[in-house]
């Protein structure tokens, strides 16, 4: 369903309004991440501040994957946290399809291997012999073995998986395995187009003892690649100060986060840090020239911020001063910021410390992506990549890092409205 809003009409959407219990805020000593002590010892001896307080409690919920319970109970908690500071809000939800795995696997003598069916891949359960191809599954490789209806394993690297699936096709195989070059599952791996025979992707530790195994025993295995595609309704959290339809400024993060992944880094930094910008200027003039917004689905390809876009009128987006956009902001000590040249070279004077980076190496990583595909100029706040990314263990950030974040946001963010 879509409303035209009364006011200026820029955006269609469905909007809903809810109230959700909160948790009370604290204050923080600096902690560098490698002594974090556990959130219970935490309780016991320090106070914290409310943006790493955010960032603890949308990391306790689970991981924030689009479409899932624990996404809507974290989209609920960020709504919540912005009325207690004194704004509007609005749930902005809007729908795409989404690639999931409803169960893959492979047994071999009766034994189950963890597989992932890879985004793409034809479903399909099969029972055939499993064939060992040398090398990296390249043309010639499948010279060298006979896999004419087996099931094609196959070692990660060098060339595209789709085209190990392509070569694996025109030599008759009748599935594919592909064994991971690490030693963690292969999970989101992606076929760049539809192949015709279902492929299955499995860990380093498990592929490489079954690719060994076959290559001294005749093994026949069970596969079953099952996936499929999904409606997800996302839902962004839109807050902004009563009356405000045009803002100068949007500030925002994706607060959604991938399978698996308890996301503190990736992105509940980013999002509380927004949150924190928004408490900071609630009671001043600064928090009638912007909107904050809290981007769902980014993660399944920035549908957050693609769907908020696509609504806006043209008006709305060339109204613009900028776009701001927060993710992975809370480990790494340098702040690196990027983005449209106008930007930053307001950046550069008000955050000399900062790592300032072109708009070339912005563009694609985010949210903001889509903003400067309408023109809308925009900065990225992002502290680099790290160890713990996209995995179990992004479980902690640093919130001296957070507070240095939330301040550089707010100085540049004053600058640009008053510049
Ligand atoms: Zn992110």
């Amino acid at each position: 369903m879509s409303v035209k809003p009364q006011t200026k009409s820029w955006l269609k959407v469905v909007l809903t309004t809810t109230l959700l219990l909160t948790p009370i805020a604290c204050a923080v000593q600096n902690i560098t991440t490698a002594q974090q002590p556990t959130v219970k010892q935490k309780t016991q001896n320090q106070t914290y501040s409310q943006v790493y307080t955010d960032v603890q409690n949308l990391v306790n919920m689970g991981p924030r994957v689009a479409g899932t319970p624990i996404n809507e109970k974290a989209s609920a908690y960020i709504e919540q946290q912005y009325r207690k500071a004194g704004y509007r809000t609005r749930i902005q939800t809007f729908t795409y399809s989404k690639f999931r795995d409803a169960g893959s696997s492979l047994t071999v003598d009766g034994t189950t291997i963890k597989a992932n069916a890879l985004f793409g891949s034809a479903p399909g359960k099969l029972s055939a012999r499993l064939v060992a191809v040398p090398n990296k599954a390249r043309a010639e490789d499948f010279a060298k073995v006979n896999v004419k209806g087996a099931i094609a394993i196959v070692k990660r690297g060098e060339i595209r998986f789709t085209q190990k699936v392509d070569n694996a096709v025109n030599a008759g195989a009748v599935g594919v395995v592909i064994v991971n070059n690490k030693s963690g599952n292969l999970a989101g791996g992606t076929l760049t187009q539809k192949s015709k025979i279902p492929v299955l992707g499995i860990s380093g530790d498990d592929g490489d003892k079954l690719y060994a195994r076959s290559l001294t025993t005749p093994l026949t295995i069970n596969f079953n690649a099952n996936g499929q595609n999904v409606d997800v309704t996302g839902r962004n959290v839109i807050a902004f100060q009563e009356g405000v339809t045009q803002p100068k400024v949007i500030l925002g993060g994706h607060f959604d986060s991938v399978e698996l992944a308890p996301g503190a880094n990736d992105n509940a930094s980013g999002t509380a840090v927004v949150l924190d910008i928004a408490r900071k200027v609630s009671n001043t003039p600064l928090a009638r020239q912007a909107w904050f917004i809290a981007f769902d689905g980014e993660e399944d390809g920035l549908h957050g911020s693609r769907a908020f876009v696509d609504a806006a009128t043209p008006q709305f987006l060339s109204e613009l001063k900028g776009m701001m956009n927060f993710d992975m902001v809370g480990v790494n000590d340098k702040l690196l910021i990027g983005g449209s040249s106008e930007l930053t070279k307001i950046a550069q004077v008000v955050q000399p410390k900062a790592q300032l980076f072109g708009a070339s190496y912005a563009n694609g990583a985010s949210d903001h992506a889509p903003f400067a595909a309408r023109g809308v100029p925009i900065l990225f706040f992002y502290r680099g990549m790290e160890p713990n990314y996209h995995s179990r263990n992004d479980k902690t950030v640093d919130p001296k890092l957070l507070d240095e974040t939330t301040q550089a946001g707010l100085d540049i963010f004053k600058r640009l409205v008053t510049n």
